[in-house]
This record gives C-alpha cells, structure tokens and sequence, in this order.
C-alpha cells in the first residue's frame, strides 16, 4: 500500500455577502486502542523495549510483564516528535529493527501539523474504564500502603 503526504487541506466557501472564507482542516489527535495505537505511530508494542510511547524509558522485562519503574535516580526524558523523527532517520540508514522503539516511518506523520507522541493519547478504555483509575485509588487510599506516610489524625 502506497500512502502519500496530505497537504494543505483547505476549503473555501463564499458567504451570503460575498465574503470569502477559508478553513484549514487539521487531524489533531488520534485515539485508539494501545496495539493498533503502537501500529499506528510504527513504535514497538508496550510489552516490548522501550514499549513506552511517551517517553524513552527501556522498561524492565518481568515474566510476561514490562514494568517502567521510576525513580528519583531513574528518570527518563518525554518522547518528543522531532527526536522521533531524528529516531525514523536512523533507523532507516541501520541494519537494526528499531532506535529507542521506532521501528520506522508511521503513516500519521503524513498528516500536516500531527504531533506522533502528543497527537496519540492514553485511550479511555484502558485508562479509565479497566481499571488503572481503580488500581491507582486504590494504592493512594489503601492503608496498607501507607507506611506511616499521611497521618489520619
Ligand atoms: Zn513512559
């Protein structure tokens, strides 16, 4: 499949009075569930090395699982679109499948003005609706974790 650059989306109306206007039609963000949101941007998969598609943590493999722990001594930098572009270069020019989990060009940078980090939110499903917002409340409230930290005095 051939996928060709989109530009300059742009339409012009004439109003009742003559007047002309022109509107610059931009895809802002694209949703959607994490697997094809990984095919999407062309990143690896979030169970894979540096599976995050927001920042450059490589992650850590345990079992089935890869968990990004952070801390303090452990930080890593936001993803940003230039540097996943510098990221497409190089891995085009290598032998190697993938440069920080770009595995290549995406489609969607085809789009004009579309951010492929910013532009590729969390999805509601998974974000709110499985679980993660319940999870995370839960080991915020829970006394079992808190280890003395807040007092309920
Ligand atoms: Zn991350």
């Amino acid at each position: 499949m051939r996928v060709s650059p989109v530009h300059n989306i742009e339409r012009h109306t004439n109003n009742q009075h003559g007047v002309v206007h022109s509107s610059n039609v931009f895809a802002a963000i694209c949703v959607c569930d994490a697997v094809p949101r990984a095919m999407l941007q062309n990143f690896k998969q979030f169970n894979g090395r540096h599976g995050c598609g927001y920042c450059t943590h490589p992650g850590d493999g345990r079992g089935h699982a890869r968990v990004y722990p952070i801390t303090p001594a452990n930080t890593f930098d936001e993803r940003t679109h230039q540097e996943t572009m510098q990221h497409v270069e190089t891995v085009l020019d290598s032998t190697e499948d993938s440069v920080c989990g770009v595995k290549g060009p995406s489609p969607l940078i085809l789009l004009p003005g579309f951010d492929i980090v910013k532009g590729v939110p969390p999805e509601y499903m998974h974000s709110v609706c499985l679980g993660v917002t319940k999870q995370m409340t839960g080991l915020w409230c829970d006394g079992q974790n808190n280890r003395g930290r807040t007092s309920h005095t």
